[in-house]
Order: C-alpha cells, then structure tokens, then sequence
C-alpha cells in the first residue's frame, strides 16, 4: 500500500527528438525528453505538479540536456512525438 499523504518526485517520457548530432558524443541519436516533477499528495487527492524540469537524454552517452519549459509543454502537448532540439541550446544547459 502507498503513503496516503506526501510529496512524490517522479519522471515521465514524453517524446523524442528528431534524429540529431549529440554535442557530447558526436553520434546521431534520438534524444529522449524527459520531464521530472514533484507532486503533493493528500489522501487520493493529487494537489497538483510543481517544481517541473524538462530534460533531454542522449541514449548513447547519457549526457543529460536541460530544455526549457516553454519547450518541454510544447513536446508533452504536441500531437507530434518528434521535435526538432536547438542544438546551440542543448550545449548551453548540459548538466551531466
Ligand atoms: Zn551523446
């Protein structure tokens, strides 16, 4: 049985990149986007996600890529699965 009350940290995929150079390992992959969010739990009812990141992995080297919101809600809404990452960007935010 799960705790009736308290805050949860949980990641969903919710697309991937078109096929792309990654800036670390130089390999054509497919990022993986990721999006990592805490959720705050009373009882059954979820309160609500906050503290939301998007992220972008590279299956190939795991370096991981830090989108920013506007685009991570644009890739989890879209009714297309594949988007094109600026690459300037994704060098700029490399967190590991
Ligand atoms: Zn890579």
């Amino acid at each position: 049985m799960g705790k009736n009350f308290g805050e949860y940290n949980r990641l969903n995929k919710v697309g991937n990149s078109v096929p792309m150079v990654c800036p670390k390992c130089k390999n054509e992959v497919t990022f993986h986007i990721s999006k990592a969010y805490s959720n705050l739990k009373v009882i059954f009812l979820t309160m609500g996600e906050y503290d939301i990141n998007y992220f972008a992995t590279c299956p190939e080297c795991a370096s991981v890529y830090k989108l920013p919101n506007s685009l991570g809600e644009k890739i989890e809404n879209g009714s297309c699965e594949e988007f094109e990452l600026n690459l300037q960007m994704l060098a700029s935010n490399k967190l590991i």
